[in-house]
């Protein structure tokens, strides 16, 4: 019964996974492998690295400070999430994290806190939402983890938009109306406003380049917004059919 419980423990590592590979493990990966979970030599955990799938390694060398696990064989194949980006503009910082840890839990592909006109929040730390990010795909079984980007403005993003990706813009000033996600292929990016919502200049740099859509009659919060709008995408477009 231990083992069985042992074997679902999930590790996110940053190496290359193949058979017989060996995978140093860090201080803070062994304290959890070894001193929460309470693996000894000999144990199964899973592990993954975001593009090899996910592999049962075993535990080789078990220390405070580090160890070692060997790759035995492939768990599960590789699987990436459709190409969609998650825009966002962050707020408080635990709604932050919990759309981080949505999105990722939700299959996005790439995520980009955007600094808006009305957003409270000047910087971010990236390496935690990464963090959670990680975190989140070790919880929900996948082998995929989105890149969180640095904070940058949306209007510099919405400059440089790339021609071929189309933007759901969650208009809160559409709530209540029919305005519903367009049917296009291809590549796409969601776009969540702040609490104060988007300004005037914002909505006109929007208008020619997004499809405006509305997420129901109620105005909802923005970490509300970007599971709604998430789940939206994902079943009309994304991979919840395949
Ligand atoms: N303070 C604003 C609301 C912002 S809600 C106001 O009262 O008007 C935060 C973000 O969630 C919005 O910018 C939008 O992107 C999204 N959102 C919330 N409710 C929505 C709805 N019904 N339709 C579309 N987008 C919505």
């Amino acid at each position: 019964m231990f083992l069985m419980i042992a074997a679902k423990t999930r590790l996110f590592v940053d190496h290359p996974l193949e058979k017989g590979q060996s995978v140093p493990l860090s201080r803070d990966q062994a304290h959890y492998l070894f001193g929460v979970m309470r693996l000894a030599e000999g144990d199964s955990v899973l592990v993954f690295n975001g593009s090899d799938g996910e592999w049962r390694a075993q535990v080789v060398e078990a220390g405070k400070r580090g160890g070692v696990l060997a790759c035995v064989e492939q768990t599960a194949p590789q699987r990436n999430p459709p190409d969609l980006w998650l825009l966002f503009a962050p707020i408080k910082k635990a709604r932050t994290d919990f759309i981080v840890e949505k999105a990722a839990e939700m299959g996005a592909a790439r995520i980009l806190p955007v600094q808006t006109e009305f957003t409270n929040a000047e910087r971010i730390r990236r390496d935690r939402l990464q963090a959670h990010a990680i975190e989140a795909a070790e919880q929900c079984g996948g082998t995929f983890v989105p890149l969180v980007e640095d904070l940058q403005r949306l209007d510099k993003v919405l400059d440089t938009w790339p021609e071929d990706r189309a933007l759901m813009f969650c208009d809160e000033m559409l709530a209540g109306e029919a305005r519903a996600l367009p049917n296009i292929k291809g590549p796409w990016a969601i776009l969540i406003g702040p609490e104060g919502g988007f300004s005037k200049t914002e909505r006109d740099q929007l208008r020619d380049m997004a499809h405006p859509v509305s997420l129901g009659p109620r105005i909802l919060r923005a970490d509300t917004a970007a599971v709604a709008a998430l789940t939206l995408w994902q079943s009309k477009h994304g991979d919840w059919q395949s």
